[in-house]
């Protein structure tokens, strides 16, 4: 099947943080599961480029607002090639292709009947690009994510009549799974049973936009054209563009994954508008939590930002991909803490994984003239470690089913300490200066090196990296994914090569 996830646009107000990094890895890693699973897979990240605060950060730099896009845009691809993201598309939404499928959808809303002039009165945050529902009664009320104060607006803008939609949303936010976790469905629901409200899809006296077909001085709200980068950046450049094309080209998305501070955005405004456009729905918008850094919120004026560079550089891809999602439960709020996340790389993928793999290919080249050993009829489906193998392939499968990353991981681990204990227990060791034994140590290697074999391939997407350099070490045939996570594929008699080490120990000195 056809399996199309995407990040969120990000917004190219500034360069990317550690939050952006955090959603973009955990979609790359969804990207890998599905396509070892054997999925066409599109992965989607991109940048959301219009809206006045854009315009406002160009101007404060003494830059053209397409110039500022064109220099934030290509940090973020380049940061994304630095980590190795495996994102098939990149959308800005200042592409110009972008502008007609804003417009071919926009004409079909209008026709619908969606659209509606109005007078947009309220508190905004330009920070949000968002009317705020109720300030506090202050004379000048401010943004409670910005702390910065709200600007009054006065004027005309056209509307969308998302009010149209309040049944069809209520019944769509019951759909089990469509929201996730449970905790955002509660939320989202609370919000539509207010009643929804029509919202304003339009801005005057905003040159830094989509302008609005057949409605002069208008361009669109930087929401309403972001969102609409999901379809664009389904269709290329060169092709017919013709919105109805999406359908073919991967269109609906089975996967939104964002912040869970947009929510409202993807949950609600987004499905009503492809209601109105005649397209099909998302499957499913997964709102994740926020990372804050040994419990405080990280803010510039804290200086206690993660420059994802900086951690990329300092400590690998893969060191900081396992930390985030082994530790952090997708979907809840997250604590980055340099001590935790030194040790659990350290004791998890150096010590558990690492050395197993390392000391087991050391005792197998030296008493098994450096090739696989022969099992004999001991090491079948089953043995302890075929058994062991087996649940954790079934509890990895059920947790990528619920993007339970920590699961996932926790079940790979599982199975490297299994094969740890394993071979503490068995000695081969001790057993190697006993007459007799040579057949039972061998079937007992070569039942690790196979269990080492199930690790590496398990962990393809979490660390791919790491699980290159370890399967680079261990001979097996090459055949479909599914069919590696089988029991028994290392193949006996292949030559093992010289141990080399799959993850160095993080050692940092300082703060990051
Ligand atoms: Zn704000």
């Amino acid at each position: 099947m056809t399996y199309t996830l995407t990040t969120p646009l990000y917004y190219v107000n500034d360069r990317a943080h550690l939050g952006s990094a955090y959603t973009t890895l955990a979609c790359d890693a969804i990207a890998r599961y599905r396509r070892l699973m054997g999925d066409t897979v599109v992965f989607i990240t991109g940048c959301d480029e219009h809206g006045q605060k854009i315009q406002r950060t160009a101007e404060a730099a003494g830059l053209s607002p397409q110039a500022h896009c064109d220099l934030v845009s290509a940090g973020y691809q380049q940061l994304w090639q630095n980590w190795q993201i495996s994102n098939d598309r990149f959308i800005r939404t200042t592409d110009p292709h972008h502008r007609r499928i804003v417009e071919q959808f926009f004409s079909r809303v209008e026709a619908n009947g969606d659209i509606c002039e109005g007078r947009q009165q309220g508190w905004y945050c330009v920070a949000c690009e968002e009317f705020k529902d109720d300030p506090a009664e202050a004379k000048q009320p401010s943004c409670p994510i910005h702390h910065k104060p709200l600007e009054w607006r006065d004027e005309v803008n056209l509307f969308f009549r998302l009010s149209a939609y309040q049944q069809q949303i209520e019944q769509l936010i019951r759909r089990p799974g469509f929201i996730a976790p449970e905790s955002r469905r509660r939320e989202v629901e609370n919000f539509v049973a207010q009643g929804l409200r029509d919202f304003s899809i339009s801005r005057v006296n905003l040159p830094w936009g989509v302008p609005v077909p057949g409605h002069e001085g208008h361009t669109f709200y930087v929401w309403f054209d972001a969102l609409l980068g999901y379809l664009t950046a389904l269709l290329s450049p060169d092709e017919t563009l013709d919105l109805e094309a999406v359908c073919q080209r991967g269109w609906p998305a089975q996967l939104h994954v964002i912040g869970k501070d947009i929510l409202r955005f993807h949950a609600v405004y987004w499905p009503a508008m492809l209601l109105s456009a005649g397209l099909p729905l998302p499957e499913r918008v997964f709102g994740h939590g926020f990372l804050t850094r040994e419990g405080q919120k990280m803010g510039k004026s804290l200086g206690n930002v993660l420059d994802p560079q900086v951690l990329l550089d300092r400590c690998g891809a893969d060191a900081v991909r396992w930390y985030l999602l082994r530790d952090i439960p997708f979907g809840d709020d997250g604590d980055f803490q340099q001590q935790r996340f030194v040790d659990l790389v350290n004791s998890d993928l150096a010590n558990t994984i690492g050395n197993l793999l390392n000391r087991t290919i050391a005792m197998a080249r030296r008493w098994f003239d450096a090739a696989v050993p022969s099992p004999g009829e001991g090491a079948g489906t089953g043995h302890p470690l075929a058994v062991a193998a087996d649940e954790a392939c079934r509890d990895y499968h059920a947790a990528w089913q619920r993007l339970d990353f920590r699961a996932a991981a926790e079940a790979v681990l599982g199975l490297a300490i299994a094969a740890n204990g394993y071979l503490n227990d068995q000695a081969p060791w001790s057993r190697m200066k006993q007459d007799g034994q040579r057949e039972h140590v061998a079937c007992d290697l070569y039942a690790v090196l196979e269990a080492a074999r199930l690790v590496a391939q398990l962990l393809a997407p979490l660390v791919p990296q790491m699980s290159d350099r370890m399967l680079a070490q261990l001979p097996g045939a090459s055949a479909p994914w599914l069919e590696q996570l089988r029991w028994g594929g290392l193949v006996v008699g292949a030559p093992l090569p010289e141990p080399a080490p799959v993850m160095g120990r993080l050692e940092l000195e300082g703060p990051l």
